[in-house]
């Protein structure tokens, strides 16, 4: 089959943040710098050239873009400071831009004044459709879904939700087809035999479980070596480790989305209404709360990582980056000023607005996951899926199948 050629392809990368890797000329040393680079993988140049030379179907197809952490390796040993690891990082802000067909994610990306209006409008809207529906402030105890009706917060959670399942799936399915296609994979390889489906399960909790919220090999390989700054070359303490950071986040991110889930499924189950004032030790609490813990320390220390560049990883931050950090650390901060006045006695009037604050931007936050940063959270697994799969000694790729 004859490739396309784009010859837009490299401009547009930029216009995502792609570093200028015209100075690029495929020596080969980011590839053997990469700790992630197996026998069969030649990331990050071969990417470079794709986009060199306008190969955008090679470049969304490509499963290497997600496998890749960002470390900064890369860059760090590139002779022409090419920015090879700025060019995958933009690459993949690329490709969720490519795969959404709404255009929003793309525009969030690569007009970062319109994106930023976006998100504030987003939860400003939020704010004020709650607020306008608001009830009265009891003064006894903080009486949260007297003041914002639960069924409104229900009804536009799943309303979010919907959009939110929707916009992902239509992603996943697009990477996954262009990905599918150029590994050889179809539904047939995947589920067309027991031992194919056997096959599937495997590399699905290879790519789920094992890396995705294992981080295996981002623990394994990429923050094995990680300094602190490039004079002293100190080894990072474990509680500053970039996975450790990540993982965390991640963590804290999922278990509040659980909280919330399970406070509502215990609510339709009669076991108690949501919002009912219970102990910290109530398990549900205290899975918010360590959650949010997690989240608030995780997301601060990326932050300040970020404002110091304090590594390679972090030396170069778009407004995305910044988007995404902020509202997560805002969804964990305001969550936790929300504990606080549950317990102050006499229901302080803030606690109220707190509250409706810390739902607006977390609606907000679910909803623009599948157009911004928070969009790799469904790519990756994907990727991983298909490099799991690529493993597997039946795989078309280990029988003279195309690649
Ligand atoms: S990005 Fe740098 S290290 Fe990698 S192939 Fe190009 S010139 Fe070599
Ligand atoms: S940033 Fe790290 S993981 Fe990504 S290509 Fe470069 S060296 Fe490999």
């Amino acid at each position: 089959m004859t490739a396309q050629v784009d010859l837009g392809l490299y401009g547009e990368l930029q216009k995502f943040g792609a570093a200028d890797v015209s100075a690029c000329f495929s020596c080969g040393t980011c590839t053997a710098s990469c700790p992630l680079v197996t026998e069969d993988a030649t990331f990050p140049r071969r990417m470079i050239r794709y986009a060199q030379v306008g190969l955008r179907d090679k470049l969304l197809s490509s499963k290497e873009l997600w496998t890749c952490y960002a470390c900064g390796e890369c860059s760090e040993t590139c002779p022409t400071q090419a920015e090879p690891s700025e060019f995958m990082a933009a690459a993949r802000r690329f490709a969720i831009g490519s795969y959404d067909r709404t255009g929003l994610a793309r525009t969030m990306y690569t007009r970062p004044v319109l994106g930023t209006a976006i998100a504030v409008f987003l939860a400003a809207f939020f704010a004020i459709f709650m607020a306008a529906g608001h009830g009265g402030q009891a003064t006894g105890s903080l009486d949260l879904f007297g003041f914002v009706p639960e069924d409104l917060i229900h009804t536009i959670g799943i309303v979010v939700m919907v959009i939110v399942a929707l916009a992902g799936l239509a992603g996943i399915v697009t990477m996954a087809r262009q990905v599918g296609r150029a590994e050889g994979v179809g539904w047939r390889t995947v589920v067309g035999s027991r031992a194919a489906v056997g096959r599937s399960l495997g590399a699905l909790w290879e790519a789920i479980g094992l890396e995705s919220l294992g981080q295996r090999r981002y623990r394994a390989d990429c923050d094995a070596d990680q300094t602190v700054g490039d004079a002293d070359k100190a080894a990072v303490p474990l509680y500053r480790r970039r996975w450790l950071l990540h993982a965390v986040t991640m963590w804290g991110f999922l278990g509040l989305l659980g909280a919330t889930i399970l406070d509502y499924g215990l609510a339709l189950l009669g076991i108690k209404a949501t919002g009912t004032p219970v102990p910290i030790w109530y398990p549900v609490r205290l899975l918010g709360t360590i959650a949010g813990l997690m989240l608030v320390y995780g997301t601060s220390v990326l932050i300040l990582d970020r404002f110091r560049r304090a590594n390679r990883s972090v030396a170069h931050s778009t407004p995305a980056d910044w988007t995404l950090l902020a509202l997560l650390w805002i969804t964990g901060v305001t969550g936790f000023a929300l504990e606080v006045a549950l317990y102050l006695p006499g229901a302080p009037g803030w606690g109220y607005w707190v509250f409706l604050f810390h739902v607006a931007v977390a609606m907000e936050l679910v909803l623009l996951a599948p157009f911004m940063k928070l969009a790799h959270v469904l790519y990756r697994p994907v990727a991983l899926f298909f490099y799991a799969l690529a493993r597997t000694p039946e795989h078309p790729d280990r029988q003279g199948g195309t690649t």
